[in-house]
């Protein structure tokens, strides 16, 4: 039988939003070409942290708000649905610096945090010593952010895929997705190889790889795969207390008591294989950070392709004139923290609902307006 809709893609966007469909009582089909969780959302850190500075749409900011939000009951329902604990935890984070112009920097930040109703502490370098004895004895200054959290990303992916999968979805693995099918100004399925599925709607969220539907949608849909690197350290010393960030990159233990290090931020196309100068420069950044790491021992190194856009926006919605189709694509560096709304957005606009949210800013047609 068909499927009411089909989902390419099955990492943390695709699986969620195959989770609130299928509870929604939809039928649903998951096609992943590779394995649940298995590309940017299995190499991700999982924090999820709001952090927005001048720059930050209010429309983003109010997006990621709500997600943040949503993730405690997701956590619990999850745990609830399949017996897997997606390691939702506080992780309180501590921004560091160790540097006097990046001093003046970070107040800068914070007074324009605190003006928009954010919880941020300074602490001056001996006070955050207090609360984070690991730190490096050189750190100058730090902001605290108590209220931020993290995830196991890959746990995150499977219980959402399997919550979907108890409630009726099929998620195909090693299952890549060829084609649209189209019909007039509407996408009717897909074509894997010599095999087509029809369903009445699709959802295009298959990350760092949604460029590939442009041509058939006659839609720029430029999102570009940006890779981060990241390195996993095991350590027997007790964990550390906070998660700890600087300009150069951010250290935290997991609830699974892995430490790791992260990251690259580098165009470099299709390519997800952790290279030397990664690996040497997050080797390097961790005992700067944490000193006692220096005696940590090497667990592994990976990468993933973040979905980049060129606004640093995602892309939400029903490409500009099509119907069929929706877009859940480009989430770049907050994917993990922006998964529950995204799912929730989709589903009001399958429901053709009005969204919760206003969605003009992600509008998947914007990018076609500026280049006319
Ligand atoms: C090193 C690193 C650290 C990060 N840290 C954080 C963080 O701390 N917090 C945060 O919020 N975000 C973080 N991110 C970003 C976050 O991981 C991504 O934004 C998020 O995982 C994107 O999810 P996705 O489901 O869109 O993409 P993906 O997880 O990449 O999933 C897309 C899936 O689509 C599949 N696919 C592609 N093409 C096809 C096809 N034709 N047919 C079938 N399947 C297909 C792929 O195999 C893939 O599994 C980090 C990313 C990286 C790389």
């Amino acid at each position: 039988m068909s499927p009411d809709v089909i989902v390419i893609g099955a990492g943390a966007i695709g699986t969620s939003i195959a989770f609130q469909l299928a509870k929604a009582g939809l039928k649903v089909m998951v096609f992943e070409r590779g394995r649940v969780g298995g590309e940017a959302t299995g190499a991700s850190a999982g924090m999820i942290q709001l952090n927005p500075d001048r720059g930050t749409p209010p429309a983003y900011a109010a997006l990621s708000t709500e997600s943040a939000r949503l993730f405690s009951a997701l956590a619990a329902e999850l745990l609830e649905r399949t017996g897997i604990d997606i390691g939702y935890r506080r992780a309180p984070l501590l921004h560091v610096t160790l540097d006097e112009a990046e001093e003046a920097r970070l107040r800068g930040h914070r007074a324009w945090q605190l003006d928009h109703g954010m919880t941020v502490g300074w602490l001056d370098g001996a006070a955050a010593l207090d609360l984070e004895p690991a730190l490096n004895p050189a750190v100058r200054a730090a902001l605290l952010y108590q209220d931020h959290y993290q995830v196991l990303p890959r746990a995150l992916a499977q219980a959402l895929a399997r919550a979907a999968t108890d409630l009726g979805a099929v998620v195909r693995e090693g299952a890549a997705v060829d084609r649209l099918l189209t019909q007039g100004d509407r996408v009717i399925g897909v074509a894997l190889g010599s095999e087509t599925i029809r369903s009445a709607e699709t959802v295009a969220a298959n990350g760092a790889w949604a460029s590939a539907w442009a041509e058939a949608l006659h839609t720029p849909i430029p999102v570009r795969p940006v890779r981060g690197q990241m390195v996993g350290l095991s350590t027997t010393a007790t964990p550390l207390r906070h998660a700890i960030s600087s300009s150069s990159g951010y250290i935290l233990t997991k609830a699974d008591g892995s430490t790791i290090v992260g990251t690259t931020v580098e165009e470099v196309g299709f390519d997800a294989r952790p290279t030397t100068a990664g690996v040497a420069g997050l080797l390097a950044l961790a005992p700067r950070l944490a000193p006692r790491l220096a005696d940590a021992t090497v667990s592994g190194a990976w990468a993933g392709l973040r979905p980049g856009t060129p606004d640093g926006l995602p892309l939400l919605g029903r490409p500009p004139g099509w119907g069929g189709i929706v877009v859940a694509a480009g989430h770049f560096r907050e994917g993990i923290l922006l998964t529950p709304i995204t799912a929730e957005l989709v589903l009001d606009l399958l429901a053709r609902r009005r969204p919760r949210l206003a969605l003009d800013v992600f509008d998947p047609g914007r990018f076609r307006i500026r280049a006319a």
